[in-house]
């Protein structure tokens, strides 16, 4: 229960190194965990589901700034519209035209990354090389959204050179296509790692972790 303030002020100075950002991923966990890390000073928090982030928003103060990491069904869009900060799991032309929608409803310019798929598993969503191309191509007929870098999720493995090799190959694809997002934003973001493996992707270009269980205990469920 609650938030481990230890953990996470060690990690702030961890971060600060790599002059990287923290999104304290506080999915099945309560408003009350939230508040301790808000009032430690954390702001970002990403949610898996949509109810569930909908519902500690309503909670929450208005300055946290949402993040959405899990798989987004298009018509669950509309109800995060209006307030989300970013979301990180676009993975298909389709979810991005309609998030571009419920923005353009909601009179805002909604900030994305896009999901690319470099695990082994094949459970994980994400884009192939091919998909992330052709949504580049595409999206700038989109003027709700921004479109701000890249996310990934490196396969559970305790081979330590294939997570790495992962992350790269992460690293390779935002640089490729690094004057496109500057389009967006001056600087792009690159969120991968996890409370497993956050150190080795800092150390192959993220810029932004997302840390739930490092933080929060570990969930059940
Ligand atoms: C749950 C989750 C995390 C955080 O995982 P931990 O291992 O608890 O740090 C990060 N990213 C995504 C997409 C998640 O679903």
């Amino acid at each position: 229960m609650g938030a481990d303030l230890k953990a996470f002020a060690k990690l702030k100075t961890e971060l600060e190194h790599y002059g990287a950002n923290l999104v304290a991923v506080s999915k099945t966990k309560t408003a009350e965990d939230i508040r301790m890390l808000y009032n430690a000073g954390q702001r970002a928090f990403g949610e898996n589901y949509v109810q569930e982030m909908v519902a500690k928003a309503a909670e929450l103060p208005k300055d946290v700034q949402w993040h959405f990491i899990g798989h987004l069904q298009s018509n669950k869009v509309k109800y995060i519209a209006e307030f989300v900060h970013l979301i990180q799991s676009v993975d298909s032309f389709k979810l991005l035209k309609e998030i571009n929608k419920q923005a353009e409803k909601a009179d805002r310019k909604i900030k994305c990354l896009l999901q690319v798929h470099i695990a082994l598993e094949e459970t994980k969503f994400g884009l192939d090389e091919r998909e992330l191309a052709e949504i580049i191509d595409h999206a700038p007929a989109l003027q709700n959204v921004a479109i701000a870098g890249l996310m990934g999720m490196a396969s559970f493995s305790k081979d330590e050179s294939q997570v790495a090799k992962e992350f790269e190959s992460l690293n390779v694809l935002l640089n490729k296509h690094f004057s496109f997002f500057q389009k967006y934003i001056p600087e792009p973001v690159l969120s991968m790692g996890m409370s497993g493996d956050y150190q080795l992707a800092l150390k192959h270009g993220s810029n932004l972790v997302r840390i739930g269980s490092l933080l929060f205990g570990s969930r059940n469920g």
